[in-house]
């Protein structure tokens, strides 16, 4: 066995801190959220949080035992730690980088903490004192706290017009940039097996976004998520059908697997393509970034390998000139991480925001103001993250109700 411990010990002893402890729960919002909790022997605790979904939690558990006695500043050394240990050496993917990334984030605000510094400082600075946001939309399907996802089936509420309607209404709020989803689960189109539209079905979505372009004019950013459904025939001809309506961007036209689909539908269109969110670490986006396949790169932060990785990301994208706009669901602790690297990225350009069915948002954390003020979030100078979890709404929404960390 190889020892991935600390091997550099020589630091000034204000500098010589420790990992005591590791705590999670998972907030129930319309996704679960995972949070993370990491102690010091310096009496700082930092917060993080890791993309949702079951067992991650768990998986941050047991990375605890490569934590404990470490020094939380060796941020970058650590992730890599919790990576190899956990998956094993030649394990690069999946939930194991998942749950290093909501602990990685975690490290990085307990290093602010301690420097007296925010997050975005530590990154390298910032180019930008507020960040631009997009809201994610839906017109007939929502995900409900409660419930779960639901797909209602009564064509109607995907009728172009409710589209528009919540479009209009989400525009109101201030925000200069949308999402829908456009998959409309009544037609069942594409085909789930082979991919292919039909020509009605088609027509119909062109027409969803067409309501919507009139009725929010010309000047909000759009954007439209296919979810990787489509086969390349029917994702070029629903790209060149949707030039007319100048959107920010369609999203995840093919399945993720293979680069070189992706950029033939790329290079068919001047319709802007992003993809990225189910992908992690640099590896994977190299070649989809140095070969062009795409206009706009979308990595979870909270998914793909944590801050550093996510500005990795941006770095190559930024090379190429392709713009970086992170994928988020997070609740406000991973949303607030993802504004602090969105400060730190110069070819940054907006974030996305996926909760506005849950009215309790601005409950779960601990500061006095909203969040998102007219689709921006003010980039924050308190040290680390400049935001907590507020304990009192966590405990109201845990998913395993009496699981709150102290
Ligand atoms: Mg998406």
């Amino acid at each position: 066995m190889r020892d991935f411990s600390n091997h550099a010990q020589n630091r000034p002893a204000e500098r010589d801190v420790s990992i005591t402890d590791v705590q999670t729960c998972v907030v129930q919002g319309n996704f679960e959220w995972n949070i993370v909790a990491v102690h010091t022997d310096a009496g700082v605790t930092g917060i993080g949080e890791s993309y949702r979904g079951g067992g991650v939690t768990d998986i941050m558990e047991y990375m605890k035992r490569f934590l404990v006695g470490e020094n939380p500043l060796d941020v970058e050394r650590l992730f890599r730690r919790m990576v190899t240990e956990t998956s094993g050496h030649g394990g690069t993917t999946g939930k194991v980088v998942t749950a290093a990334s909501g602990i990685e984030i975690a490290l990085w605000d307990l290093a602010g903490k301690l420097f007296d510094l925010p997050v975005y400082q530590l990154l390298g600075g910032k180019y930008r004192d507020e960040i631009r946001i997009y809201c994610d939309c839906h017109a007939g399907e929502s995900y409900e706290v409660e419930d779960g996802f639901h797909a209602a089936h009564d064509e109607d509420l995907y009728a172009p017009a409710a589209y528009a309607d919540e479009a209009e209404r989400v525009a109101d709020m201030g925000f200069t940039a949308l999402k829908f989803d456009l998959d409309q689960p009544f037609d069942n189109s594409p085909d789930p097996y082979n991919g292919r539209v039909q020509n009605e079905d088609i027509r119909r979505k062109v027409e969803t976004v067409e309501a919507v372009r009139e009725r929010i004019g010309d000047d909000i950013d759009l954007a439209f998520d296919v979810h990787w459904d489509y086969s390349i025939d029917s994702a070029k001809r629903l790209a060149s059908k949707l030039e007319p309506y100048d959107l920010m961007w369609l999203e995840d036209v093919v399945p993720p697997e293979n680069m070189a689909a992706q950029r033939e539908v790329n290079r068919s269109t001047n319709t802007p393509l992003a993809t990225g969110e189910n992908r992690f670490r640099v590896h994977e986006f190299t070649e989809l970034l140095y070969d062009f396949g795409v206009d706009v790169i979308t990595p979870d932060p909270t998914t793909c390998g944590g801050l550093a990785e996510s500005k990795a990301i941006a770095n190559r994208a930024e090379e190429n000139y392709i713009v970086f706009s992170p994928h988020n669901v997070c609740g406000p602790i991973g949303t607030m991480a993802c504004v602090h690297l969105a400060a730190a990225v110069p070819n940054f350009d907006v974030l996305e925001y996926h909760a506005l069915e849950v009215d309790w948002w601005d409950d779960l954390h601990d500061r006095d103001e909203d969040l998102i003020t007219d689709g921006y979030i003010e980039v924050p100078e308190r040290p680390g993250l400049g935001i907590g979890l507020d304990e009192s709404t966590a405990t109201e929404h845990l998913a395993d109700p009496g699981t709150m960390f102290g």
